[in-house]
């Protein structure tokens, strides 16, 4: 993977300003390469602030840097560079693009989703990577950025989960050469591991319990999805989970689907295996993502969104 040369101007004069944004409900691809990149960048004399609408998720809070990530809701500095990451809809920011485009010279957009906007003053895309924590690795590199240990451990992080711990589609042999590197630079893969997915609760066990019980497989076997009214089990909980994970795991299931409901909305995560495009899915309902995992946002009630959605999914698997 080659770095464009336009991606590197921003960050080759003297050291600036920076403001790494984040998107909604952050996951680890985004967090792990705004402070990996971020972290580096003030290693060599930059002054970086890291925000976006909504806060780190407690299960991400390990990552380092994780406590210098702000909630913004209007951006009142300057900055020389605003850094957006795994951001393919300028939307997903809940209205902060437009304060970082009046308020920084240049807007870097870096990103692996298919359907990204370019809505930067420069745009990276690059759809063959699995996770955004790819090319920000490779671009750290290019800048001569040091990767310290918790540089690392913050790409490390990002590319474990959009990968689903090594295990998608998405993983080709530049992941596991990036992810050898990032070891041998620091990131510890069990104590990333363990960080993830052992510091469960009891009580999170038992969640688990009700909420798998609620599983439902149509009757031909090529559907799975599981609806969690709002308030069901802690918010808290469905982020640390990837719950859609579970119904995707039945040998006969071809797509997956996890709704949940929330205020006045249901947010609806797609999951695919093989050759199903659940992005057009999810694009029908205004949201996107990539071939075999997706996402949208319905205004309304969980049973209307659940009749739409899944009717969506059946209709795309009738077709086939
Ligand atoms: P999730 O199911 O939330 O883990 O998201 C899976 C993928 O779908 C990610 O790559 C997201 O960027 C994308 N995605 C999720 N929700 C939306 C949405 N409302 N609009 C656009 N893309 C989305
Ligand atoms: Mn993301
Ligand atoms: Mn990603």
């Amino acid at each position: 993977m080659s770095v464009p040369a336009d991606v590197l101007v921003p960050f080759e004069g003297a050291p600036g300003r920076a403001l790494m944004l984040g998107h909604v409900h952050p996951d680890a691809d985004v967090l792990g390469t705004l402070l990996g990149l971020g972290l580096g960048l003030e290693a060599r004399g930059w002054r970086v602030a890291y925000g976006g609408p909504h806060p780190v998720p407690g299960v991400l809070a390990f990552l380092p840097g994780a406590d210098r990530y702000r909630v913004l809701t209007a951006l009142e500095d300057r900055w020389d560079v605003a850094v957006l990451t795994d951001c393919p809809n300028p939307d997903r920011t809940e209205g902060l693009i437009d304060g970082a485009r009046a308020a920084a010279g240049v807007v870097v957009n870096i990103d692996h989703h298919p359907d990204n906007r370019r809505y930067g003053h420069v745009n990276w895309v690059e759809p063959s990577a699995a996770a955004t924590g790819e090319m920000v690795y490779r671009l750290v590199c290019r800048l001569g950025l040091p990767v310290t240990p918790a540089i690392a451990t913050n790409l490390f992080t990002a590319i474990h989960t959009d990968t689903g711990s090594f295990r998608y589609s998405n993983v080709t042999p530049e992941t596991f050469r990036i992810a050898s590197e990032l070891t041998a630079a620091g990131a510890d893969p069990s104590a990333v591991a363990s960080a993830l997915y052992e510091r469960r609760s009891p009580d999170s066990l038992r969640w688990l319990g009700e909420v798998l019980a609620r599983v439902r497989v149509s009757e031909d076997g090529r559907l799975a999805w599981l609806s969690l009214p709002a308030g069901f089990v802690p918010e808290g909980f469905v982020e640390a989970e990837e719950l859609v994970n579970y119904p995707r795991s039945i040998d006969s299931v071809r797509v997956a689907c996890l709704l949940r409901a929330r205020g006045s909305q249901v947010k609806v995560s797609l999951r695919a295996k093989g050759d199903v495009d659940v992005s057009r899915i999810a694009a029908q309902f205004g949201g996107g993502g990539h071939v075999n995992a997706a996402g949208c946002t319905l205004e309304g009630s969980l049973p209307d969104a659940e009749r739409q959605v899944l009717g969506a999914v059946r209709a795309t698997l009738d077709a086939r």
